[in-house]
């Protein structure tokens, strides 16, 4: 998803991770659990990794490949599901058909519930905290959260559970719910390799977002029409797998889903004349579709420019006959090989498709082809069928390049319910959309353009790339946010990314309330920081700067394709990426993904050294010259005028009174004359080697180790850029010095100059130091009216207002039509209240 900055009850949940909770750790040192390096009293930055990873096993190798004896489950879907639009409910009834791939028995299955964090006593709103303050203001959006979220009961109405097929009279099986979670009781164990067939019949009350934000639900319009998104909306298998056996863990509302890829077939009933879409293809266009809409998606699959399916004045003119015709429409899916399935439903819809082909390797005719699909309703223009489509082509382009060609054949934009934006197979809820007047200002054209391409981009994470998001929301979230930034930054020049760029972490790396990157889901900190920004910016500051673009790209596809359709963890990425690349790079996980350490290095001292011969008479002239440049002390200079007691007694002074201790003695010089004519000619050339050895300082205040980048500036104004890579500070990871040999005088050195390592403190990455420029605003001191100017002025407001009603009152005279003022102020109110959050992510 991506987090909407707007608040809603889910961010009321996640106020309870206050500040105070972790306010014991230091930011700057290693909270994992990391032993110290007792030696050098700090944590050993460049310990193995092995020591914490899992080990490795014929289902997952040392390597971060799939293992020889890698299985996963499998889960078939058959589904008939009914939307009921006066009544907001959904009545479905399913087909499972479970693959049992493990070497295990299993006596049991276990469901997933999600629609239960919708009941009133459910695990998330019985532990929801917050907010801490009650007593500041709240708006007229947030109260009505808080009361539905006390009273609305979305959650699942089991009708039934029975073996077989659906419809087909099978017998009941025991099941037990267990908050957003069911188990299954089988009649008997199910066998390795076998496969098991039953069925779940519910129904449920769908959520409306503006009250209870979510992942799911319907968005009424003004008009009094509605726009549905229904996801986590059937009873789900949960993953059973080799790392965790059954992922049950329970839904708080923020760790998103693991899921079982499956083939889908669904049908979908609901009013004649809403527009459906759903992840998958459909099955009976002729059904669903007019001709003329069939005949403009055929000119989309080859078109320069996305086309309009359904035009804006067929959508207005939809929502106003509003089914006249009555009656319902069924459109019939399929989808193979995805994780999940979501659907939309609104008569509102504007839609618009647009063909885009990618290269594929491994497709025979050596490309692939997708349909890119819009479905907003006109709320959203002329901002979306501008950018929307567009994004998405964008998307799987870039994405294709970086990991492997997008596989399905529809990609699908939906404005709808979550503000941000959320992510499912092949479709995606957006959140984006202009003023009321149509304008928009810079930051929703690129919040739209951004969250397009980040929910399409995680088809490849998670939905393919099937990682675990409600244990490890970095695995998807950090991971198509760096996927993420790359292609907004082959959008346009300087396009404004939220996240990715090392600069822009350096805050939030700083912070004191942060737990490490690798903390699941549920207890995260600061969580679109943590999970979104710290990963992206981690990922791509190890392809810039510390592996290099194409080390880091070859390991990153490496990744995608070798656990493309299956299920990895943590370990299986970083070993990957070190296997792929050729580096060692336990310490860039340690550092970024298992400590809160952030990077601070610096400069702070730099020596020159140059060769000293032995020439005693060279020697001479030089102590001479530094004994006359060394300062006199105050009291020297005083004590100059005193008379002294030796002028007085001239027979104290002796030998050494006269006697010059700098001087070269004949001795020495005779030496050091021997001393050249036994040398050889290469030792004389070293002798004469005029270079300069500078001696550097750095230290490491952060605690994160990175490569030392330097920018020498040398006293001809010449630079120069030299790249130390990480491993300078894997015997101390506080304080080293690095030698640089150089003919030419060094004048200036200047740590990370490309701003390239998300150093948090550059005031000390200059030598010699410099002068940090920032700038402070002077304000005034807003002046407080005391009570008896404010009476004063209330009083002359009422004088006022008075003449003004009695204005009104003679014009009112004249019209018939009134307006309750109060009403008014209160629409109002709320129009202008921010919008619930119901983050997407
Ligand atoms: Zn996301």
């Amino acid at each position: 998803m991506t987090r909407s900055l707007l608040l809603s009850a889910a961010v009321l949940w996640a106020a309870a991770f206050g500040p105070s909770a972790f306010g014991q750790l230091s930011p700057t040192k290693d909270n994992g659990p990391i032993p110290d390096n007792a030696k050098y009293g700090q944590a050993d930055s460049f310990r193995e990794l092995t020591e914490i990873l899992p080990t490795p096993n014929d289902y997952r190798t040392a390597s971060g490949a799939p293992g020889h004896e890698y299985w996963q489950q499998r889960a078939d879907y058959d589904i008939a599901v009914t939307l009921n639009e006066e009544e907001h409910t959904l009545t479905g009834a399913e087909t499972i058909v479970y693959h049992n791939h493990s070497p295990d028995r299993l006596e049991y299955l276990w469901l997933q519930l999600d629609a239960n964090l919708f009941t009133p006593d459910s695990l998330a709103r019985r532990t929801a905290t917050g907010p801490d303050d009650l007593s500041e203001d709240m708006t007229f959006d947030a109260l009505k959260q808080m009361l539905a979220a006390e009273t609305f009961d979305g959650g699942f109405k089991i009708d039934k559970v029975a073996v077989g097929p659906r419809g087909q009279g099978g017998a009941d099986l025991p099941y037990t719910v267990v908050d957003t979670m069911m188990r299954v009781d089988l009649p008997k164990p199910l066998e390795p390799g076998a496969n098991y067939t039953f069925n779940v019949a519910w129904h449920f009350t769908l959520n409306n977002s503006e009250e209870i934000g979510g992942r799911t639900g319907y968005e009424p319009l003004e008009d009094g029409n509605d726009l549905f998104c229904i996801a986590q909306w059937f009873p789900r298998m949960c993953v059973y797998g080799d790392a965790v056996g059954w992922q049950h863990k329970q839904y708080y509302g923020r760790g998103e889903f693991a899921l079982e890829l499956g083939d889908y077939d669904v049908t979908i009933t609901c009013p004649a004349d809403l527009v459906v879409s759903a992840t998958g293809v459909l099955q009976n266009p002729a059904q669903c579709l007019t001709q003329t809409q069939r005949d403009r998606l055929e000119t989309a699959k080859t078109s320069k420019a996305p086309v309009f399916i359904v035009t804006r004045a067929e959508s207005d003119e939809a929502r106003k006959t509003r089914n006249e015709g009555g009656g319902t429409k069924s459109w019939h899916w399929k989808a193979e090989n995805v994780r999940d399935f979501a659907f939309t439903a609104s008569r509102a819809f504007i839609w618009d498709a647009w063909g885009n082909t990618v290269p594929d390797e491994d497709a025979k005719s050596g490309e692939h082809f997708t349909m890119c699909q819009s479905l907003y309703p006109s709320e959203c223009e002329p901002l979306w069928s501008q950018y929307s489509t567009q994004a998405i082509a964008h998307c799987i382009e870039v994405y294709s390049k970086f990991t492997f060609p997008y596989p399905y054949p529809n990609a699908i934009s939906v404005y709808g319910v979550v503000g941000g934006g959320m992510e499912y197979p092949m479709i995606c809820w957006n959140g984006p959309k202009p003023e009321e007047d149509g304008t928009y200002d810079a930051r929703t054209k690129y919040f739209l353009i951004s969250v397009v391409i980040h929910e399409v981009g995680h088809n490849w994470f998670p939905m393919i790339v099937n990682s675990d998001e409600r244990r490890w929301t970095w695995m998807d979230e950090g991971l198509n946010t760096f996927l993420q930034y790359l292609a907004e930054q082959e959008w346009e020049d300087e396009y404004p990314s939220r996240r990715g760029r090392p600069e822009d972490i350096t805050t939030f790396m700083k912070s004191t309330n942060q737990v490490p990157i690798m903390t699941n889901s549920e207890s995260l900190l600061q969580f679109g920081a943590n999970a979104y920004a710290k990963p992206a910016t981690a990922l791509n500051i190890l392809r810039e700067t510390v592996l290099g673009r194409e080390l880091f790209d070859k390991a990153f596809k490496t990744y995608s394709r070798r656990w493309k359709f299956k299920h990895p963890e943590p370990a299986d990425f970083f070993r990957t990426m070190e296997d792929a690349s050729g580096r060692d790079l336990d310490w860039f996980w340690r550092g970024w993904f298992y400590t809160t350490s952030h990077v601070d290095l610096g400069v702070s001292n730099l020596r020159v050294y140059t060769v000293d011969a032995g020439d005693p008479v060279e020697k001479e002239n030089r102590e001479r010259t530094e004994e006359e440049a060394e300062p006199k002390t105050l009291s020297d200079l005083r004590n100059e005028e005193l008379p002294k007691r030796i002028d007085s007694f001239p027979e104290l002074e002796d030998f050494y009174n006269s006697y010059d201790e700098l001087k070269a003695t004949k001795k020495q010089i005779k030496t050091y004359k021997e001393f050249l004519e036994g040398l050889n000619e290469e030792q004389l050339r070293l002798l004469k080697n005029d270079a300069k050895f500078y001696a550097m300082d750095l230290t490491n205040d952060g605690g994160l180790p990175m490569p030392v980048i330097l920018k020498l500036t040398y006293a001809d104004g010449s630079t120069e850029e030299v790249r130390i890579p990480a491993e300078i500070w894997r015997a101390n990871n506080q304080k080293v010095t690095k030698v640089l040999m150089r003919k030419k005088a060094i004048e200036k050195v200047e740590l990370d100059p490309n701003r390239e390592t998300a150093d948090v403190d550059r005031s000390d990455n200059m030598l010699p130091r410099e002068i940090v420029e920032s700038r402070f605003k002077l304000f005034k001191k807003k002046s407080d009216k005391n009570p008896m100017q404010e009476a004063r002025e209330a009083e002359a407001e009422d004088a006022k207002e008075k003449a003004a009603a009695e204005k009104a009152a003679a014009e009112k005279a004249a019209k018939t039509d009134t307006e309750d003022p109060e009403e008014a102020a209160e629409e109002k109110a709320e129009a202008e209240a921010p919008r619930s959050e119901a983050s997407g992510d």
